[in-house]
């Protein structure tokens, strides 16, 4: 079977930086298992994995465009240090969650300042070009079910 619109992929993945450094892998785990065609996965890589069936092996480089963008700038500002939690010990890299419009968000402190911290709400891989090391082990059609609901289910995806 062929990685197609409605069929499930899975596979076993390394993500590395433009450094070399492995930011992200399923080795270890479960593979990662995504709906075709419903934009579970980056652009890049869904489009890089049409046709693959079991077995193949790949490597993608994602650039931004493809994968999860530029930095909005806006996404980017000060927060007074009364708006964190009092026991939070503030620091360059700290993840700070908070509720968005869309839903849980998680920002990262950028730098300290005198007044509180400067928080980044972008996605943590934004900017970034990825370079994903991929395996597909297995491909099958998603049932009916997971048609309707855009996502997998059972091991690796989502159980409701
Ligand atoms: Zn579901």
């Amino acid at each position: 079977m062929k990685a197609a619109h409605g069929m499930v992929v899975s596979m076993h993945y390394t993500l590395t930086d433009d450094r070399g450094a492995t930011l992200d892998s399923s080795h270890g785990n479960e593979p990662f298992h995504y709906l075709h065609g419903h934009s579970n996965i980056i652009p890049g890589l869904e489009k890089a994995l049409e046709g693959a069936e079991a077995g193949f092996k790949s490597k993608v480089t994602v650039s931004p465009a493809n994968g999860y963008g530029e930095k909005n700038p806006e996404a980017i500002f000060e927060a007074p240090r009364e708006h964190f939690p009092a026991e939070m010990k503030l620091e360059v890299g700290a993840r700070v969650y908070a509720d968005g419009p869309n839903g849980p968000i998680t920002l990262t402190v950028v730098t300290l300042t005198e007044k509180g911290a400067v928080l980044d709400a972008n996605h943590p891989l934004a900017e970034k070009t990825l370079h994903f090391d991929i395996e597909i082990t297995g491909v099958r059609s998603a049932t009916r079910e997971e048609l309707e609901h855009g996502h997998v289910h059972g091991a690796g995806g989502h159980s409701h």
